[in-house]
């Protein structure tokens, strides 16, 4: 498509189109931070999990480099990664890459709704364990970026380091891609995660209620978050408990977590924390 897009277009025309969708971009990403801002500061003042937060918490400022950094830079590496990862696969399988954009074998025979809940389903299942993966001792130094803010609110969730962004990413698509399923339900999964993953990181006391059991809700979330031993290693989950209730690692008691953050140490700064998983050569005690 990209390809057709380019064709007989001088190469000074093209670079004014990619400055031009770079500045829509960018304009897209501070409309979208205007608008969420605002729709969470609502919520916030009718549920709040912890009362009395500033919207210029701890880290504000860090996060918003995160906000244009990691949509513009870090997710325009994912398709690149998951082409490379998923090449050995694609030879090993006799596989041409317009087959994996429609999907093959049985799975891509179903219609293309009904894999996009299959997709949604495994996919969590493969995020569940990718969770765990980083925060084993040998990856959790990427990880701590993320679990390093101790004022927790919707914004948060962008802060993620870019190996741990690229890696996780991978996990999930790439089993997704070999068994067979159509390209575009698990290329739409990732930004769905995305926006997700903001609602459960946001300063909200909601549990979901009934179905505190069957979504991923903020105060299941930012357990996950908590300081506090009681939540350690608990929560892993994208956006079905089911796998914490599974695996045994599901913890969600009434009250809400009020401590956020890590004990090892980890830069304020944008710049310090893209080099601090490099500079932690020894991994932290469990
Ligand atoms: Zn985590």
């Amino acid at each position: 498509m990209r390809r057709a897009r380019w064709k007989g277009t001088k190469p000074k025309d093209r670079a004014l189109t990619h400055h031009r969708d770079l500045l829509q971009q960018f304009f897209g990403l501070l409309i979208a931070f205007g608008a969420l801002t605002l729709l969470y500061a609502v919520l916030g003042r009718f549920w709040p999990s912890v009362r009395g937060q500033r919207i210029l918490r701890r880290g504000f400022w860090t996060d918003c480099v995160y906000w244009l950094w990691t949509p513009i830079v870090t997710r325009a590496f994912v398709p690149v990664a998951v082409g490379l990862a998923a090449l050995p696969l694609v030879l090993f399988l006799g596989l041409h890459y317009a087959t994996i954009r429609q999907g093959h074998g049985p799975l891509a025979t179903q219609p293309v709704w009904l894999q996009a809940i299959e997709v949604f389903i495994l996919g969590d299942f493969l995020g569940y364990w990718q969770h765990r993966l980083f925060h084993s001792a040998h990856l959790w130094r990427y990880h701590a970026v993320h679990h390093s803010s101790s004022e927790l609110d919707w914004l948060s969730s962008v802060r993620i380091h870019p190996v741990n962004d690229v890696g996780s990413k991978l996990i999930v698509s790439v089993p997704l891609l070999v068994l067979g399923f159509n390209l575009t339900p698990v290329a739409l999964y990732a930004p769905f995660t995305t926006f997700y993953a903001i609602m459960v990181h946001a300063n909200l006391s909601w549990d979901l209620g009934r179905f505190r059991f069957v979504f991923a809700s903020p105060a299941f979330h930012r357990w996950h978050h908590t300081k506090a031993a009681e939540g350690q290693d608990k929560n892993f989950a994208g956006a079905l408990p089911l796998w914490d209730l599974i695996f045994g690692t599901f913890y969600m008691p009434r009250r809400q977590p009020t401590a956020f953050g890590i004990d090892d140490p980890m830069p304020e700064g944008f710049i310090g924390q893209m080099l601090a998983p490099f500079r932690r050569l020894t991994p932290p005690s469990p």
